[in-house]
């Protein structure tokens, strides 16, 4: 069967990146033109570089995200970015429960939900992001981890346009490991299921990215997998020519 769903290859750079990283973001605007037909593309700066990476690829085919938002839309709240002001700034997108997210500042899936909502109240798409820990997984407890993270962070009402799920093992995440194609198929045919049960037709629409030590050399085989519809990319995504380079496993 041939999918609906557009792929997508979204970069989170993390706490990395300065002015002069523009360069970067040029190279892959460049780049992405070839690229454009088959796949979405997107980055994920630090906040302080949103606006002007998103005035820089305004018009292009890379769309401009953010990496947490807070739930409440202004106020009393220092040090955080609400949702509208990431929309305001130019993001199209936001990523939602990341593992560090999770275990760095203690996002609960209570926590995940009300910020997906907040996402979706401003206009952008919510990335929330599931997977199991190391431990976890030689527990055999990966699925119901993973099931207790959707059911737990995801609102009613997603569309294929207000959300996408990153399956992000924690244990793959920046170790060079990844779990074997035969692994990525079961979790993320899992998640297809849970998506179809709880959005109806709906959920056949929503984009499943797979996230962890994606580089352009495991990217064919990854991307190639059922119910893999793209990948969330952390330390890769800062080089240009790598990120392009897993976008290319779909040209
Ligand atoms: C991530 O942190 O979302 C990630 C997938 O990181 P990396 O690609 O570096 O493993």
């Amino acid at each position: 069967m041939v999918s609906a769903r557009r792929p997508l290859v979204a970069g989170n750079w993390k706490m990395n990146g300065w002015q002069r990283s523009t360069a970067e973001l040029a190279k892959i605007l460049t780049g992405a033109r070839a690229l454009a037909a088959k796949v979405d593309l997107l980055v994920c700066p630090p906040a302080t570089l949103l606006s002007g990476f998103a005035a820089l690829a305004s018009g292009s085919p890379v769309a401009i995200g953010a990496q947490d938002c807070h739930v409440e839309p202004a106020g009393a709240f220092t040090g955080d970015i609400s949702a509208e002001m990431l929309k305001d700034a130019g993001a199209e997108a936001v990523i939602v429960g990341h593992s560090e997210r999770r275990s760095h500042h203690g996002e609960t899936n209570g926590d995940l939900r009300a910020k997906a909502l907040a996402a979706w109240r401003a206009g952008l798409t919510a990335i929330v992001c599931v997977g199991e820990t190391g431990a976890e997984r030689e527990a055999a407890q990966t699925i119901a981890v993973v099931q207790r993270q959707l059911d737990g962070s995801l609102p009613d009402g997603a569309t294929a346009q207000r959300l996408v799920v990153a399956y992000e093992p924690v244990w793959a995440i920046g170790s060079g490991l990844t779990p074997t194609p035969t692994d990525v198929a079961e979790v993320h045919g899992f998640v297809r299921e849970r998506l179809g049960a709880r959005y109806g037709a709906a959920g056949q629409g929503i984009r499943i990215l797979y996230g962890g030590s994606v580089k352009p050399s495991n990217a064919g085989e990854l991307m190639a997998v059922a119910n893999v519809d793209g990948a969330l990319v952390g330390g890769a995504s800062l080089k240009a020519e790598e990120f392009l380079g897993i976008a290319a496993a779909y040209r």
